[in-house]
């Protein structure tokens, strides 16, 4: 297929490669011309915008920061939703705010062409390595005729409902982590204050009520889970900032819908501190230093 990828960044990179390893041919534009260079060195060509890039694709994929480039790339004036044939399927995969992808997704329906939202999660790692996880949302025939592609750059790929879901799945999953890491945090801080080992609490809490996903797999004390960022003085991973961005994402969907998530407002506000005392390249986990007082 024809692939238009528009973002070619930390993760937009190795998702080009591994679809020009699956036999696609990729046109590639970013800002950054380093990045383009980067692309075409993976065997992608070259565009000198996003509308050239979209331009005879069949599938347009993009990568990029934040609502706001998403927004400015697709339309409303020469943008991708305006230079595209009838029929290209068009995937963001960047991370945005959710009125923004619904948004721009019911633009692309007015000109009739399919969107999906589907951003990812498993870093720069599980994008290099074609492992990421995909949460979709939008038309359920536009969903399938994605899953082929997505394929080639992940490893889970999941239907979350209508459009703007994938984004909503990805903001409430990533404020549970937010949530659950400061949990699991002041706990294993109050445990050793208190002269309890932390591998010893490991042991029990991981086998009893107070386990969950992030202590079994990113448990913030070294020593204790070997694969954890703890054990390599919290090299993401998943960066703070990475974190600090999700969790102001979900804060801003909970306003538009007025939902109360004070533990999640709370997680914003501590890793708002933590990233402006300058830990923003740290792995998330390390907010137990700022929890433990160090
Ligand atoms: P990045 O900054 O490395 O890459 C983004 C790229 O977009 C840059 O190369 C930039 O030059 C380009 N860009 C910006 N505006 C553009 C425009 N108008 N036209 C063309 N190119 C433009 O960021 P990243 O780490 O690759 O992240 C991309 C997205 O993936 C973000 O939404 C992020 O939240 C999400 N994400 C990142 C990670 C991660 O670990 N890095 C994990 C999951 C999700």
């Amino acid at each position: 297929m024809n692939i238009g990828f528009v973002g070619v960044g930390k993760m937009g990179l190795p998702m080009a490669r591994n679809l020009v390893e699956a036999g696609h041919a990729v046109t590639a534009f970013d800002l950054a011309s380093a990045a383009v260079a980067a692309a075409v060195e993976n065997g992608a060509a070259a565009a000198d915008s996003a509308a050239a890039a979209s331009a005879g694709a069949d599938v347009v994929i993009t990568m990029l920061p934040a609502g706001g480039h998403v927004r400015d790339v697709y339309g409303p004036s020469d943008g991708i939703i305006e230079t595209v044939s009838p029929g290209t399927l068009l995937i963001d995969c960047s991370t945005i705010d959710v009125a923004s992808a619904r948004a721009v997704a019911a633009a692309a329906r007015q000109s009739g062409l399919d969107m999906l939202d589907a951003p990812v999660s498993g870093g720069v790692s599980g994008a290099e390595a074609g492992t990421l996880t995909f949460m979709v949302g939008g038309e359920a025939a536009a969903f399938e005729s994605a899953r082929p592609i997505l394929a080639a750059m992940g490893k889970t790929i999941v239907h979350a409902g209508a459009s703007g879901n994938g984004q909503v799945a990805k903001i409430c999953n990533n404020m549970i982590l937010g949530v659950s890491i400061i949990a699991v945090s002041e706990a294993f801080t109050l445990g050793q204050k208190l002269g309890l080992d932390a591998k010893t609490l490991f042991d029990i809490s991981s086998n009893a009520s107070g386990s969950c996903w992030t202590m079994v797999n990113h448990a913030p004390v070294p020593g204790i889970v070997e694969t954890a960022a703890s054990n390599r003085d919290f090299k993401p991973g998943f960066a703070t900032a990475m974190m600090l961005k999700d969790l102001r994402l979900a804060q801003q969907a909970a306003e538009s819908v007025a939902a109360a998530t004070p533990m999640g407002a709370q997680a914003a506000a501590l890793y708002t501190l933590f990233s402006n005392a300058g830990n923003d390249d740290l792995d998330y986990t390390a907010i137990i230093k700022m929890i433990a007082g160090e």
